[in-house]
C-alpha cells in the first residue's frame, strides 16, 4: 500500500528522525573511514566488508586488516596471499568469495585508481554510477554510498532497513525495487547532499533500532502517525 506522500511529509519525517536519533560514525563503516579522510580505495574495501553482514562486523574485518597490512591498499593487499587475506577478513563472513573480489578490485586500483577517481569525480552522477558498478563487488547500494558519502554527488544509497522501512511507511509499494525506492527518495528529497546523506543514515538508525525486521516497536516510534503500516493495525 502507497500513502501520500510529498516533499512537505518527508521533510516532516526527516525532522523527528532528526531529533529522535543520534547518528554515530563508529557504527557506519564506510562514514567511518570517510570522516578520518581514507583513500576511495580503502572506503571501497570497508563497504565491500559490510556487504551481507552487520556493520559490527565488517569494522571488526576491516580493523583486522589494518593490523596486517598497516596501510589498507591496492599493493598492500595484493601482497597477501590468499589465506593470508582469507583469514585477515573472516570476521565479515564470506572471506573466500570477499578475497577473490578484493583482489580483482586491488588489481584495477593498482593500474588505474588514480583515473578512475579522476574520471568519477567529473562525471555527473549518473554516469559516474555506470563506472563504479562495472568494478567488481560493486553493486547499486555500493556505488551509491560512494558517491554520496564520497563525492558528495546526489544519489540515495538504499540498504535493508531502508527498503523495509519506506515500504512499511508506504511511501513507495511493496513491491518497489532498487531503482525505484532510491529514484523516490531523489524525487521527494532533491538534490541536496546534507540531506540525502543524513536521511540515508537515519533510516537505517530507525530500522535498527524501531522498525526492526521481526517486529517493529511501533507504540514507539516518533513516525506512527505518518505511516501507513501503522493506521492499518
Ligand atoms: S509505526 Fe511501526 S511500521 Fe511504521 S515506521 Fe514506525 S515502527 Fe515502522
Amino acid at each position: 500500500m502507497v500513502c501520500t506522500w510529498n516533499r512537505e511529509k518527508v521533510l516532516d519525517l526527516f525532522n523527528r528522525l532528526r531529533g529522535r536519533y543520534v547518528v554515530r560514525e563508529d557504527e557506519f563503516i564506510a562514514l567511518k573511514l570517510i570522516t578520518s579522510k581514507g583513500e576511495l580505495f580503502e572506503v571501497l574495501v570497508g563497504i565491500v566488508l559490510s556487504q551481507n553482514t552487520s556493520e559490527r562486523n565488517a569494522i571488526r574485518a576491516f580493523d583486522n586488516l589494518k593490523k596486517v597490512v598497516k596501510s589498507v591498499t591496492p599493493e598492500a593487499l595484493l601482497r597477501l596471499s590468499d589465506e593470508e587475506l582469507q583469514r585477515a577478513i573472516a570476521p565479515a563472513g564470506l572471506h573466500r568469495r570477499r578475497a577473490i573480489m578484493l583482489k580483482k578490485l586491488a588489481s584495477i586500483f593498482l593500474v588505474q585508481g588514480s583515473c578512475i577517481i579522476e574520471k568519477i569525480s567529473e562525471l555527473d552522477v549518473e554516469a559516474a554510477r555506470q563506472l563504479l558498478l562495472k568494478l567488481p563487488g560493486i553493486g547499486p547500494k555500493t556505488a551509491d554510498v560512494v558517491l554520496l558519502m564520497y563525492f558528495n554527488k546526489p544519489t540515495f544509497p538504499v540498504d535493508t532497513n531502508i527498503d523495509r522501512v519506506s515500504r512499511r511507511l508506504g511511501i513507495v509499494s511493496s513491491d518497489a525495487r532498487y531503482e525505484d525506492i532510491r529514484r523516490r527518495f531523489l524525487e521527494l528529497l532533491g538534490r541536496e547532499t546534507s540531506v540525502l546523506r543524513l536521511m540515508h543514515l537515519l533510516l537505517i538508525q530507525h530500522g535498527r533500532e524501531t522498525c526492526k525486521a521481526r517486529k517493529p516497536l511501533c507504540d514507539r516510534c516518533v513516525v506512527s502517525d505518518l505511516c501507513c503500516s501503522f493506521a492499518k493495525d
